[in-house]
């Protein structure tokens, strides 16, 4: 595993990978930046948990 993932969203190199929910339809791995974004577009106002490994 050498290579680095990009993110869907803004194309950058991803050291933390976030895996986008189901209802976004979003297909692909996302950085933090661009996963805080979505989550604060699809759920203004709440506050939600970020659970990394929860499959
Ligand atoms: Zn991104």
């Amino acid at each position: 595993m050498g290579s680095k993932e990009k993110c869907v969203i803004c194309n950058e190199k991803i050291e933390l990978r976030y895996k986008p929910m189901e209802k976004w339809e979003i297909k692909g791995t996302l950085c933090g930046k661009c996963y805080s974004k979505q989550v604060h577009d699809h759920y203004p106002g709440e506050h939600i948990r970020v659970n990394l490994d929860l499959d």
